[in-house]
């Protein structure tokens, strides 16, 4: 074996020990249909709606099961001008972007945005993807405490006033299902002269007077100069979009690496994406229908005592401390046909692990009950 092949598989191996000693050792399960899922993000049913499936299969019919190439080449089609438009819409902001991810969205928007001379504020529980994005733009991302004005305040006026500054927030946390609170973050950078950047990946299609997310039509650019919302969760296909003024769409357009070189959304997808917002528009029912299994959920389970946040969206997390406890709990809600979500560090902060569960408006009654007895069973047995 050759010396440096050797030190690969070495250094794997440490890695992988290393994970596993601290209890983090992470697996993927292949999700059965036989588990209720308490788990995603399809918090309006509209992933296995049919009528998305079908205008998949008639985009793919028409357009190809492949756009073929990058958008700046010959990948941009009809359905994603048509679908930009909507997204545009939807949010009430002159132009959007789409992109194949919200990943790839986040990552690029701040490689365009920022460089080392930027300076970024970002919510120390933001999303992965924007703390990554940063780092990629080469810009240092000072954190301030979740959700805490004052401290983002202290830093914004510690740092040098000719630099841009872009304050970032998750809109909806999605680990702990609290939201922003936008309009002191505006009041902020206004004061500051920053821009502010939401990423309402779980917002968007759940809150809203029109599922248009906790910073739609009624927050426009000059309140949030770039919104970010993402179509893997509530709209129930893929992909991403950044919503702002034409002139942020057009400087992403030629600046954002991840939208410039990679091949554009598959155009079934798009078209997909172009069902679930009539489906949005037509069927507030859902919303309504999530509504009242949320309230039900946190009634039922403040009367059990367990560990409940004041999250009131679907993402509905019980706090247990340690890794070992939700391990425990996630595996016997799963013997029980449940499927919730076992978040640990160093997803969430050390001593912070959680059972992740979410609501949809596909959720009976009875599911929810079952889901609430099982709860109160481990609770009883007092493990955390
Ligand atoms: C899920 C998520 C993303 C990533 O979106 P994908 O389309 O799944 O890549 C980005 N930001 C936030 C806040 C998210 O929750």
């Amino acid at each position: 074996m050759s010396p440096s092949a050797f030190a690969w598989s070495e250094r794997l191996s440490e890695a992988a020990a290393w994970r596993r000693a601290q209890g983090l050792w992470r697996e993927r399960r292949t999700f059965k249909a036989d588990l209720i899922d308490f788990a995603g993000n399809d918090y309006i049913g509209l992933a296995g709606d049919p009528r998305l499936a079908e205008a998949q299969a008639a985009g793919a019919r028409r357009f190809g099961s492949g756009a073929g190439a990058s958008h700046l080449v010959s990948g941009h089609l009809e359905i994603h001008e048509a679908l930009e438009q909507r997204l545009a819409d939807l949010v009430g902001r002159p132009r959007a972007l789409l992109f194949s991810t919200g990943y790839m969205a986040n990552l690029g928007t701040l490689q365009a945005l920022c460089d080392s001379d930027t300076q970024v504020f970002q919510d120390r529980l933001n999303h992965a993807s924007l703390l990554d994005g940063a780092k990629l733009a080469g810009a240092r991302s000072r954190r301030f405490h979740h959700r805490d004005l004052d401290d983002l305040e202290r830093l914004l006026a510690r740092a040098p006033s000719e630099t841009p500054r872009l304050v970032i927030s998750d809109g909806v946390f999605s680990m702990d299902g609290d939201v922003a609170n936008v309009g002191g973050l505006r009041d902020i950078c206004t004061r500051y002269g920053a821009w502010l950047m939401i990423d309402d990946a779980h917002g968007l299609g759940v809150l809203g007077p029109q599922g248009d997310g906790c910073v739609g039509r009624a927050h426009g650019v000059d309140q949030v100069a770039v919104l970010v919302g993402t179509l893997g969760k509530a709209l129930g296909t893929g992909g991403a979009f950044v919503a702002g003024s034409e002139a942020l769409i057009d400087h992403l357009i030629q600046y954002a690496r991840p939208y410039v070189y990679t091949t554009a959304q598959p155009p079934g997808v798009a078209a997909a994406t172009l069902a679930a917002l009539d489906i949005l528009a037509a069927e507030p029912e859902r919303r309504d229908r999530l509504r009242d299994s949320i309230r039900y959920f946190r009634h039922e389970a403040t009367l059990l005592g367990l560990p409940l946040t004041d999250s009131f969206t679907p993402i509905q997390p019980l706090v247990l401390g340690e890794s070992e406890a939700v391990m425990h709990w996630a595996a016997r809600l799963q013997e029980a046909g449940l499927l919730v979500g076992a978040i640990r560090p160093p997803t969430v902060p050390q001593g912070e692990a959680r059972l992740r569960i979410t609501l949809n408006a596909t959720h009976t009654r009875e599911a929810l009950d079952h889901l609430l007895e099982t709860l109160a069973q481990l609770h009883e047995e007092g493990m955390h």
